[in-house]
């Protein structure tokens, strides 16, 4: 045990010299007085990057005196040095900051010369701003102007931590659930999302049917702005509940199973909202120096976090001829929390697998060693 902390600390100076700060990006709806402005800009923009298309060497601002320098210049590198983009679908204006000389941050919020002169972009920084605004992007969305503006913020250094909580992702079943290996506390996050899918699965079935596109369209952005919304709010009280436990965050590396195309629980339509939750898992953790590690996901659903044995969970119920009984997930989360330890010798011997016993702690005499053939995804 020891010398595994010793290892988790070498880890986290090397992660602490490399991310002192991050990005953070917010969107805000633009004040209808500033949208004609942008009207404008769009139509001029829109033939400047036909343009920049048509002759890539022509890869200076001065060729497009009709749009601010700036613009030209941020469009040239978003578009133009884009080598395999033929034509634009969803044409974005873009401000790179120049170190504060395009963007300014301002009372109230943001100002860009070159656009709107003296006027102010109502903007908010819920987060410390670290240097300045790195880019703003405008993008019209539904008949409406958005901003988009992205910032980077100092976090914390990786805190010290006590334990560890496995999280289990789920796309049937609560969105996430998480155990406490050291505690044997188990949390469950977020609703039951098997309902929610299913009434859009069938609201977009019937659009389908009348074939009503725009309907089917908005539909679709709805559920995925429901899913977001879950996301978030799993997400932050997950981290506070990390924090409040002084444990590190363990995850299953989802990345590479599903390259392989043999975890069947994640290959599924729902997969960027685990992907989604993830990115938001990580930043927030981020933001409260929770370090994060992850784990590989094959069996951990199968594997008892009790003794060590392998069996076929029966739906959401798990049981062991150890008389292990327990809800399929919390199985799992146990597992992944339990198995952190193991990832970096995860990757000196991909096929074999380690699980501690529950009872004795982390204990690193106690652990039990299962054979797993790398190549069995089966779940
Ligand atoms: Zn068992």
């Amino acid at each position: 045990m020891e010398n595994f902390i010793a290892k988790l600390g070498y880890k986290y100076d090397m992660v602490d010299k490399k991310e002192l700060t991050m990005c953070l990006t917010f969107k805000v709806v633009i004040p209808h007085s500033l949208t004609p402005v942008l009207n404008e800009l769009y139509q001029k923009a829109g033939v400047c990057v036909n343009r920049m298309l048509k002759d890539r060497t022509k890869s200076s601002s001065k060729y497009y005196k009709e749009i601010p320098c700036v613009l030209a210049k941020s469009l040239i590198s978003k578009y133009q040095r884009n080598k395999k983009l033929k034509h634009v679908k969803n044409l974005v204006l873009p401000v790179c900051g120049d170190k504060g000389k395009q963007v300014k941050i301002v009372e109230g919020g943001i100002r860009i010369p070159a656009f709107f002169k003296k006027s102010i972009l109502p903007a908010s920084f819920s987060k410390p701003i670290f240097g300045f605004i790195r880019q703003v992007e405008f993008f019209k969305r539904g008949g409406k102007w958005f901003m988009s503006y992205s910032y980077n913020t100092p976090v914390l250094s990786k805190q010290e931590v006590q334990g560890f909580i496995g999280v289990d992702r789920n796309s049937v079943g609560n969105v996430a659930v998480c155990a406490d290996v050291m505690t044997g506390k188990v949390r469950k996050f977020g609703p039951d999302t098997a309902g929610i899918t299913k009434n859009f699965r069938n609201r977009r079935k019937n659009l389908q049917k009348k074939g009503a596109k725009n309907a089917l369209t908005k539909i679709r952005r709805k559920q995925s702005r429901r899913i977001k919304d879950i996301n978030h709010k799993v997400s932050k009280s997950l981290v506070d509940y990390a924090k409040l436990h002084r444990s590190a965050i363990v995850l299953e590396d989802l990345g590479k199973i599903s390259k392989k195309g043999k975890a069947k629980r994640y290959v599924q339509k729902s997969q960027w909202s685990f992907y989604q939750l993830e990115t938001f898992i990580k930043y927030k953790a981020a933001l409260l120096g929770i370090p994060i590690f992850y784990v590989n996901p094959a069996y951990t659903s199968q594997v008892c976090s009790r003794c060590g044995s392998i069996n076929k969970p029966n739906g959401k119920h798990y049981k062991c001829s150890c008389g292990h009984f327990d809800h399929r997930d919390s199985n799992a989360a146990f597992n992944i929390s339990a198995n952190e330890w193991f990832i970096y010798e995860q990757t000196a011997g991909p096929s074999a697998s380690v699980v501690p016993c529950i009872g004795d702690g982390l204990n690193q005499s106690s652990k039990k060693v299962v054979q797993l053939e790398s190549s069995g995804g089966a779940r």
